[in-house]
């Protein structure tokens, strides 16, 4: 994940990498492997890469509990300074190199970016209608035919909260 930029000319690259998402230290919920599709851009003070990143993970519906495969694709900008970072440097989108820096590592803004896209709520689709809350009964393959004591779709995201507060 290492990408040389000494004498690399000024102007626009493409590069391509795919890695295992062990190397990348990052295990559950990715599977198979993340690949990026880097746009790096020189210019004499400073390197810009427009990363567009695709993986791959397995999560448990937080409604009905199947487990299903999502595609994550975050995209992202990494700005590389050649000179000192100052001591109030809060963005993390920006890299400071030393003057004399022949190469940039674009593992550690992969590993972070891959597990920002975990999205905080997992639902096998958006519109996942749970399980039936007297049987159990996964509504989206049948209707039981239960008396829901009024349980609504718009009950949904409590129900998901109260699953959840339980859990822990
Ligand atoms: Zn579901
Ligand atoms: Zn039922």
């Amino acid at each position: 994940m290492i990408i040389k930029i000494a004498g690399l000319s000024e102007g626009s690259h493409s590069y391509q990498f795919n890695e295992s998402v062990n190397k990348l230290e990052l295990g559950s919920p990715f599977s198979e492997n993340i690949t990026v599709d880097v746009e790096l851009n020189k210019s004499h003070n400073q390197v810009i890469l427009n990363v567009d990143l695709k993986a791959s993970a397995v999560f448990e519906c937080d409604r009905c509990n199947k487990v299903f495969e999502k595609k994550l694709n975050p995209v992202y900008k990494v700005v590389y300074f050649f000179g000192n970072e100052p001591e109030d440097n809060i963005d993390t989108n920006i890299v400071y190199l030393q003057p004399d820096a022949d190469k940039i590592n674009i593992a550690p803004e992969m590993r972070d970016y891959a597990l920002l896209a975990i999205p905080m709520k997992k639902l096998c689709r958006e519109d996942c209608k749970g399980l039936c809350p007297v049987c159990g009964t996964d509504l989206n393959e049948a209707d039981c035919g239960c008396e829901k004591n009024g349980t609504d779709s718009r009950w949904l995201p409590l129900m998901d909260l109260k699953k959840k507060i339980n859990n822990n």
